[in-house]
């Protein structure tokens, strides 16, 4: 679930993906996942989870 950011409610996101964030200075590799939510007639991105991998 992610939070609208016009009214704050939680929305369940319609589409999610994972994407290979930037490594960090250790050269570990967060992978994101970002969910894709629409709420108040617009859509907006959202982090939903990070995870070092
Ligand atoms: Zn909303």
């Amino acid at each position: 679930m992610a939070k609208c950011p016009t009214c704050g409610k939680e929305v369940a996101p319609k589409k999610s993906w994972k994407m290979a964030g930037r490594p960090d200075k250790a050269g570990k590799r967060t992978e994101l996942t970002i969910g894709l939510c629409e709420c108040c007639g617009k859509t907006f991105r959202t982090t939903l989870n990070k995870q070092k991998i």
